[in-house]
């Protein structure tokens, strides 16, 4: 089986799904969101990290088997509470290989879901969404030359594993990071309430503000920061394109 390689575990989550959780999250993205505040996750390889003075070597391979063991060891706590695992990065879906292995060894034993940008090839997302039981997907820009210009990447593949997600009954919650000047002004928020009306298996949506701590871990993997906005702006915090609609939104 593939192997994979993680930069954390975080036991004891109570912000990534349904009770207490298990998050791990995948090394790598093919996105390069200018606001990322996980730059340790955007590279595939292990990589030299500087935390507090201290050395180390973000990015640890794990075997399918490995991994779904230490993840089971939790598994009475996840019962007793309706938690469960969260898989998230990085783009879990850039390693689905491993992921789908790890899926296959927790399958019907723990709640399973996922935080993803969306961005991969329509068969590796619809061969993973069929081991989750709960999809958390982030719609950061409708428009496309915006998407590409702050992502780096188009949206097609994204718009188009939307729709799969939103057509399979997969119980799902779309989350926005609302960065200021870039995604928060009223025509994105239009189009992605629009987007999102009358689809029954949408939980809910959750707006996420920018912070202006976002950019702490760059210096860590001996980068700057650099995101190409107004970072001590806040950003517009505007639900009433989401309630006129009746879809039930949360702020986090
Ligand atoms: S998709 Fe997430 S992990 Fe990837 S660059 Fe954007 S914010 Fe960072």
């Amino acid at each position: 089986m593939t192997s994979g390689i993680i930069f954390s575990i975080e036991e004891f989550a109570i912000h990534d799904g349904p009770g207490i959780r298990t998050t791990v999250f995948l090394k790598g993205c093919p996105l390069r969101c200018t606001w990322c505040h996980n730059p340790e996750g955007q590279s595939f390889e292990p990589e030299e990290m500087v935390k507090r003075g201290e050395r180390s070597v973000c990015g640890e391979e794990y075997s399918p088997e490995a991994l779904s063991a230490k993840l089971l060891r939790n598994e009475g706590i996840f019962r007793m509470n309706g938690g469960g695992v969260t898989f998230t990065g990085g783009e879990p879906l850039s390693q689905s290989g491993f992921l789908v292995s790890v899926l296959e060894l927790l399958d019907g034993r723990i709640h399973t879901a996922i935080e993803t940008s969306g961005f991969a090839r329509k068969e590796v997302f619809r061969e993973v969404l069929g081991h989750l039981d709960l999809v958390m997907m982030d719609l950061k820009m409708i428009d496309k030359d915006r998407h590409r210009k702050w992502t780096g990447v188009s949206n097609a593949l994204i718009l188009r594993n939307f729709e799969t997600l939103a057509s399979s009954g997969k119980p799902f919650i779309i989350r926005i990071p609302l960065i200021p000047g870039v995604n928060d002004d009223e025509a994105n928020l239009e189009a992605t309430a629009a987007l999102l009306e009358g689809i029954p298996s949408l939980q809910r949506v959750e707006l996420l503000p920018y912070h202006k701590t976002a950019g702490a871990k760059y210096p860590m993997v001996f980068r700057e920061y650099d995101p190409g906005f107004d970072t001590e702006a806040s950003p517009r915090l505007d639900i009433s394109p989401f309630e006129r609609r009746n879809i039930k939104t949360m702020i986090l």
